[in-house]
């Protein structure tokens, strides 16, 4: 037999969508558990100066030193910024309001698209999965999250005007393509706070499945109280209550990322 010595290289996954409040943070948070959970090694990065990852998986963000904030702008070694987390093979890069700063001091900056790609060049083996939470913007950081990423995974609310600002979403995808990361993808679509007694959601389902087809998951992310809850006692909401549908169908959309459905 041949002695095979087989490397992984962590799937980079940007969560993104300039909209704010459309799920990306409670979508990173859990997505990541929920893997941890199903035995995968994840590093969650919070490149959002609001640093809500951060808080959500029990870090304290005003105490903190280490953050991702020394990497993109100071040039830190990452593997010195990376906190793990109480959470089953959970790590996070954290982030706190100092990160706003940076979409400014990086503007002068040599490859400052390519800050993030290259600070995870050297840890990309040490985990199965990488998992960025994007600012409501489409700057700098967030160019620096598509930037690193393999793929990326857009929130959409079921809401009002839910398509409105996705348009400028995927040019900026194409021109990320074309110009920093060719290999760029789109993971998939993510359809978030669905209410099924509304028409109204569900005429979105059907709008956004009419404009991406395959690319919607068939997990739908409903509204859940429990899920709205748990950031505030820092914790996925597959510690703060197992039991819950928020905490079902994460585990679900977790399972559709590893095709294990
Ligand atoms: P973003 O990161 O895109 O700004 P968040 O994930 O922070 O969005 O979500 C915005 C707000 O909605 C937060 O208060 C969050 O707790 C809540 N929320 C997100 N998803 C759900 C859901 N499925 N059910 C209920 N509340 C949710
Ligand atoms: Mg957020």
């Amino acid at each position: 037999t041949v002695l095979a010595v087989s490397i992984t290289m962590a799937r980079v996954i940007a969560v993104a969508n300039q909209k704010g409040g459309v799920g990306k943070t409670t979508t990173s948070i859990n997505l990541a558990a929920c893997l941890g959970v199903l035995g995968e090694k994840v590093l969650l990065i919070d490149i959002d100066p609001q640093g809500n990852s951060t808080s959500g998986v029990g870090i304290d963000k005003m105490m903190i030193k280490k953050t991702i904030y020394n990497v993109l702008v100071n040039e830190e070694p990452i593997e010195e910024n990376i906190i793990e987390t109480e959470y089953e093979n959970l790590y996070i890069l954290p982030s706190n309001i100092q990160l706003a700063g940076a979409e400014v001091e990086l503007v002068p900056a040599i490859s400052r698209e390519h800050k993030l790609k290259n600070a995870i060049e050297g840890i990309r083996d040490k985990y199965d999965f990488i998992i960025i939470d994007c600012p409501p913007s489409l700057g700098l950081l967030t160019l620096n999250a598509l930037t690193a990423a393999d793929t990326v995974l857009v929130p959409i609310q079921c809401e009002y005007y839910a398509l409105e600002g996705l348009g400028q979403l995927l040019s900026t995808i194409s021109l990320v393509q074309k110009y920093l990361n060719k290999s760029i993808e789109v993971e998939g679509v993510l359809l978030t706070m669905f209410d099924a007694r509304t028409n109204l959601s569900m005429q979105v389902v059907e709008e956004v499945k009419k404009h991406f087809k395959s690319k919607v998951y068939k997990t739908i992310i409903p509204r859940n109280v429990r899920l709205s809850e748990a950031p505030s006692h820092g914790k996925p909401i597959i510690s703060y209550d197992s039991k819950s549908k928020g905490s079902e169908v994460y585990m679900e959309l977790a399972k559709e990322v590893l095709g294990i459905e």
